[in-house]
């Protein structure tokens, strides 16, 4: 296991000191350096990210379990591969988490929505990203109570008079939503405590605000 920690790291370009110093001092893992450094170079080339070709799991299998490609179904190599395969799988979340942190999807803007005397303590982080066809949300709510049963709370963008519903939802957390206008013509975005009825205006409960 403290091989299979130290290739997968080494192949993930994110190997510390203990696992350097294990690399070097192991028999076994030092028999498998030049397969370590080939892997390495292949993953580290953007192509095979876009198109991963089916002999990549193999190769890395092969340079973490140590057992060459293809090698024969005996019970103990199993075993070694299944090792693999999970270290492999590993090593490719964390490659692709290093790509992920490299490359944040920033929203495009965000805004603090506080919570308003309807309900005190609530408070929300909205963040957008303009896309074609309109804007993708993500509130990060807390401190607001469930919606009582039989309703639930409706974002709205509004200018002036006019308010753009983004979509309803029922409890505190991360939620996803999706308005068609965009936040710079409708720059005040607020949260309704909505009755499900058959009547669509606004109930006036105001639960949420990050006022103009
Ligand atoms: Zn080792």
């Amino acid at each position: 296991m403290r091989c299979d920690r130290a290739r997968t790291r080494y192949l993930a370009g994110d190997a510390g000191d203990d696992e350097l110093r294990h690399l070097q001092s192991c028999p076994s893992c030092r028999a498998e350096q030049t397969a370590l450094d080939t892997t390495r170079r292949t993953l580290a080339d953007p192509a095979i990210w876009a198109e991963p070709a089916p002999h990549i799991a193999d190769l890395v299998v092969a340079s973490i379990s140590g057992v060459p490609p293809g090698a024969g179904d005996s019970q103990p190599r199993r075993v070694a591969r299944w090792a693999g395969l999970v270290a492999v799988a590993a090593a490719i979340v964390i490659a692709v988490g290093v790509v992920l942190v490299q490359r944040p999807p920033q929203p495009d803007w965000e805004v603090a929505m506080p919570g308003t005397d309807a309900a005190p303590g609530s408070t929300a982080l909205v963040k957008g990203w303009n896309e074609k066809g309109g804007t993708r949300l993500l509130l990060n709510v807390t401190g607001l109570p469930d919606a009582p049963p039989g309703s639930v709370y409706e974002l709205w963008l509004t200018r002036d008079a006019v308010h753009v519903s983004a979509g309803t939802f029922t409890s505190a957390g991360d939620v996803e939503l999706w308005v068609g206008v965009s936040r710079r013509d409708y720059p005040r975005l607020w949260v309704t405590l909505e009755p499900v009825d058959e009547d669509e205006s606004l109930s006036g409960i105001n639960v949420m605000d990050t006022g103009y």
